[in-house]
């Protein structure tokens, strides 16, 4: 009992208080949030919005009177320290925040570059809302840009700056874009398809300095001695879990927060979810953190529900979507651990499905322009069944037949 404290505004920070006023929690909820705007929606920040078609109010996930309305309390600061055993949050102001349940749904940060002229204006990182807003400042004014990192998210952005009339390379350390996400049949179709669309994406290279004069960006130099010239820098490179508030509050951390399947910390009077979590999954064995909007908001809600009464391990099925230029990237389940994988459709007809298995086990399905086969993907897993590769790779196969 008494106030739920929320540290962190982003995706799951929200979706807490939300779903915990929606199931009817009465007592306060105060939502710290560290950044100047009301809670928002990550993903547009390397789609849509920079673009520059829409202005920032078409990120928020509700308007200021729903937190009026609803009794949530953001409150504006930073949350440094935790008192376990007051039971209470510390803000950077010197204003305590007494909590009956604390929840960090403190997030990721960007892993920073560590070159020579890394911190020039002009080497720019995508994780908020200011970010994506400076990158859109600046693009105009800029003529060719060095993506560090074909992950997500350099890719996202790789393919808007390129449509946007830069100049675009992409620089990957691994042998393929996106490796660690994406099966290889998937990794050389955004190949290509980026390589259509102009982008010269180099892989098997590192940045080894960030070449400047004056200040200003001039280019970049690569481990294989090339230096491509550049006047704009975007690094994408991968996050870091927040996981410094938990561990200096002497709760157990590892590559995140560590919680249990029921999301909650050693503490039981503290939870961990989203990006930050580390949490232990029965389904899909032993401990799991993902980043992803699903995770954080399905947390969330599995947390909420805790909180108000219905304590069920959390057990969802992840999914995960990425724009890229024209394709529409969505993953259904997880593929990691793969030795099978059985294609769906044609990628030369730019739509097809890559299922994943592992012996006869589907373990998730990649589909490129094939919403249909995704959503076949959620409802058949939520269901808890399967089909087998030969069913999968037959395109007359009736796949609705398979959730009957
Ligand atoms: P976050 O949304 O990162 O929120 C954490 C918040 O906590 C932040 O506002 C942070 O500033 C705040 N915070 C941290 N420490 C403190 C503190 N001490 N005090 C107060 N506040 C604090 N996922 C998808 O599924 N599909 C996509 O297409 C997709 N695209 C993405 C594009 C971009 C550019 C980015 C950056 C991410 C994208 N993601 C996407 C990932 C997705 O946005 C994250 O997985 C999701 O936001 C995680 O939610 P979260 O609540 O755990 O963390």
């Amino acid at each position: 009992d008494g106030p739920v404290v929320i540290i962190g505004a982003g995706h799951g920070g929200y979706q807490v208080a939300a779903s915990l006023r929606q199931a009817g929690f009465s007592a306060a909820i105060c939502l710290i949030n560290d950044e100047a705007h009301l809670p928002y929606q990550r993903p547009p920040l390397s789609k849509a919005y920079i673009k520059g078609t829409a202005g920032p109010e078409s990120l928020m996930f509700r308007p200021g009177k729903f937190y009026q309305d609803q009794s949530i309390e953001l409150v504006a600061g930073r949350a440094v320290s935790i008192d376990r055993a007051g039971r209470k949050v510390l803000l950077a102001s010197g204003r305590p925040l007494p909590y009956g349940h604390l929840v960090l749904a403190t997030g990721a940060r960007n892993r920073l570059l560590d070159l020579p002229n890394a911190n020039l204006p002009d080497v720019k990182y995508l994780r908020i809302l200011d970010d994506s807003e400076a990158l859109r400042q600046i693009m105009p004014s800029k003529t060719r840009v060095v993506v560090i990192g074909a992950g997500f998210i350099g890719l996202e952005f790789a393919a808007t700056a390129r449509i946007k009339g830069l100049e675009v390379d992409v620089l990957e350390l691994a042998p393929r874009v996106m490796a660690r996400a994406v099966t290889a049949e998937v990794s050389e179709y955004f190949q290509a398809r980026h390589r259509e669309a102009g982008i010269r994406i180099h892989l098997g290279v590192q940045a080894t300095a960030i070449e400047a004069e004056d200040g200003k960006v001039t280019g970049v130099s690569l481990s294989d001695g090339r230096h491509l010239p550049a006047d704009l820098v975007v690094v994408g490179v991968g996050v870091l879990p927040n996981i410094e508030l938990a561990a200096e509050a002497g709760l157990p951390v590892a590559a995140g927060i560590i919680v249990d399947e029921y999301l909650s910390t050693a503490d039981p009077d503290i939870s961990a979810i989203g990006d930050c979590a580390l949490f232990n999954s029965p389904r899909f064995g032993g401990s799991q953190r993902l980043e992803s909007v699903q995770n954080a908001t399905d947390h969330a809600r599995c947390l909420a529900a805790r909180l108000t009464g219905d304590r069920k391990a959390y057990d969802s099925h992840p999914w995960f979507w990425s724009d890229q230029g024209e394709d529409k990237l969505q993953i259904a389940g997880l593929t990691t651990g793969y030795d099978r994988v059985v294609l769906r459709g044609d990628p030369t007809r730019k739509a097809f499905s890559a299922f994943c298995y592992k012996g006869d086990n589907l373990l998730g399905i990649e589909s490129i322009n094939r919403a249909g086969d995704h959503m076949f993907g959620r409802r058949l897993f939520g269901l808890d069944r399967s089909i087998t590769p030969e069913h999968a790779a037959d395109e007359s196969f009736d796949l609705k037949g398979a959730l009957a």
